[in-house]
């Protein structure tokens, strides 16, 4: 429970005998200036010395670990939420703006065989104000490097439409409170077919990011399992349906693993779909996930990569290779946060979709 997860009404009920401006005042404070209770100068000292006492309003993030790398563009933190279960945020600046990595729910059950998260299974979901505390608390962060936090994906730990309610509520929070632009926010799924469709449904003009990693059936069950069940024929008719109905932008993600999916022939099953889609390429080297699966797959080479995006660019796909960022603070999906959970007992389930 966060104090980001509090409706309207039940902020009214705590601010009882309080005038009712009081109510924008706090929200204000919360989701545009990012402070805490007690820097809220705008209430009276009282209030806030009572607000900042209820369980209500007590951070659901607590710092575990804090890793910079890249000449401190990146900060890695793994957080602690009140169940002990560990989830990881990742801030990264670029040149031209600030982008937030988030985490959707705490472990994930897809096993995607070269993640990090998916090698340690499924705790919980996160609730909205979970996922809303990652994005302000990177944004507060952001401004004290003096920068602006504005771009938020859900690519952390978790399968962001496993837990689809949840999330979509707080990307309302995020544009709506917040105030990020919604083609700013993009949306990470391995394939979830039937959220895919709920997607198109809602009228925020978010950006959709794919997990695809391989273009033919029997590569792509191997490394994203739920393939199984939403096989790539199936997937791309619903990304088609998704595109036509909305013309939002589609993207897929490809993390390069070496000999495995960034052959030639890998690349000659991708153009196709991916043209077919209008659809955009990212390139990612890899991490190694290191102590949780030694002697696992290893990202392509940087020349290879490179190779990559220029045979896809040759046959009209427009690919970008993703500049890799903290290297040296195991930012490998979910790694970070895996290690922590180890002492947790981790449930490993079969994935329910909400
Ligand atoms: S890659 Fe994403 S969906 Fe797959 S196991 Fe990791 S966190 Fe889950």
């Amino acid at each position: 429970m966060s104090r980001y997860d509090l409706e309207d009404e039940e902020i009214t009920a705590l601010l009882a005998g309080e005038p009712r401006f009081r109510l924008q005042q706090l929200q204000e404070a919360l989701y545009q200036r990012f402070e805490e209770i007690e820097e809220i100068s705008v209430l009276p000292k009282a209030l806030r010395e009572r607000l900042s006492h209820l369980p209500e309003f007590a951070p659901a993030l607590s710092v575990a670990n804090e890793q910079r790398a890249d000449g401190g563009r990146t900060v890695k933190w793994l957080f602690h939420l009140d169940d002990g279960a560990a989830i990881e945020t990742v801030l990264m600046h670029y040149r031209d703006h600030s982008t937030v990595c988030i985490s959707s729910q705490a472990g994930c059950a897809m096993a995607c065989s070269f993640c990090a998260t998916g090698h340690g299974g499924y705790l919980r979901q996160l609730s909205t104000g979970e996922i809303v505390e990652q994005v302000i608390f990177a944004a507060r962060r952001a401004r004290a490097d003096g920068r602006r936090l504005d771009h938020v994906v859900f690519m952390g730990m978790g399968e962001p439409f496993a837990n689809f309610d949840r999330v979509w509520r707080s990307v309302e929070r995020i544009v709506n409170d917040i105030g990020l632009a919604a083609r700013h926010v993009t949306l990470s799924t391995v394939g979830l077919i039937p959220q895919i469709r709920l997607l198109a449904e809602h009228p925020l003009q978010v950006n959709l990011a794919v997990s695809l990693h391989a273009a033919n059936n029997e590569l792509r069950s191997e490394l994203v399992p739920i393939n199984r069940r939403y096989p790539i024929e199936r997937l791309v008719t619903a990304l088609e349906e998704y595109f036509a109905q909305t013309h939002r932008r589609i993207s897929f993600e490809w993390a390069l693993i070496a000999g495995v999916n960034d052959t030639p022939k890998d690349v000659a099953e991708l153009a196709p779909i991916a043209n077919r889609l209008h659809a955009h390429v990212n390139l990612i080297p890899l991490n190694p996930i290191r102590d949780i699966a030694p002697g696992a797959m290893k990202g392509s080479s940087p020349e290879r990569v490179a190779e990559f995006a220029n045979e896809l660019g040759a046959l009209g796909v427009n690919a970008t290779i993703r500049r890799t960022r903290g290297r040296s603070i195991d930012a490998a999906c979910g790694q970070l946060a895996v290690m922590a959970n180890r002492p947790v007992p981790v449930r490993v389930t079969r994935h329910r979709v909400e």
